[in-house]
């Protein structure tokens, strides 16, 4: 069976090292690239499957590589995890927002690292489910065209903002959403919906799904994330 690529976008030796011997003792293939117009140089043509990409980098920073990869029809299919400070908090939503689909905090445990990337490459193998009729997860059921969601098979009532907040999120599980990112998929219904709205729709959310709602998940200062199937 073919490898499976990973392109490394970091510039400091010890962490390219770090990454490139746990990938490759997972049987991923690895390219490292320590800047940012290199990334983009070879991207097109290397075509990985996931990116591992560094914010602070010298030239095109980590941001700058994510918006161009997310924006050609060429790449955007493909993962980016970023690599982060945890102090980088306006990074990391930025870094959301232009499309990345998750971000790990240095230093990381290679466990974790791990663990991350084959979430990542999950999703794209299973593509979100958000368009399927039934979304089944944990003890929750929701039934996306009758508006019905289940909790252990106890029907619970929505608004409809509730409901579409949570269908956005277990259609992805396991990836974070910012709160613009919440209010984007949700705005225009109801009425007006903002970052502290967003907040309260959530805790509303949780207090409905009673036992089940320890599944939204707060990821502090970025936003929320529902928790994926072991
Ligand atoms: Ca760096």
């Amino acid at each position: 069976m073919e490898k499976i690529k990973i392109l490394v976008v970091e510039d400091e030796v010890p962490i390219q090292e770090l990454l490139q011997f746990n990938l490759k003792r997972k049987n991923y293939r690895v390219k490292v690239v320590d800047s940012g117009e290199a990334a983009l140089e070879v991207v097109e043509s290397y075509m990985p499957k996931l990116i591992l990409l560094d914010v602070m980098l010298p030239g095109a920073d980590g941001l700058e590589v994510c918006k161009r990869v997310k924006s050609s029809r060429q790449t955007k299919h493909i993962p980016i995890i970023m690599l982060t400070a945890l102090s980088e908090e306006a990074d990391i939503v930025a870094g959301l927002e232009l499309g990345a689909d998750d971000y790990v905090t240095k230093p990381f445990s290679p466990c974790v690292l791990l663990a991350r990337v084959k979430a990542a490459l999950r999703r794209i193998q299973q593509p979100e489910n958000s368009d399927d009729s039934i979304i089944s997860i944990h003890t929750i059921m929701i039934d996306i065209f009758r508006h019905k969601v289940t909790v252990d098979e106890q029907e619970i009532t929505l608004t409809s903002t509730e409901f579409k907040v949570l269908q956005l999120m277990t259609g992805q599980p396991g990836r974070v959403f910012t709160r613009y990112q919440i209010v984007d998929a949700v705005r225009g219904e109801d009425y007006p919906v903002t970052d502290r709205s967003v907040d309260v729709q959530i805790v509303g959310l949780r207090k409905k799904l009673g036992d089940a709602g320890r599944f939204i998940e707060t990821v502090r200062g970025i936003g929320y994330r529902f928790k994926e199937m072991e």
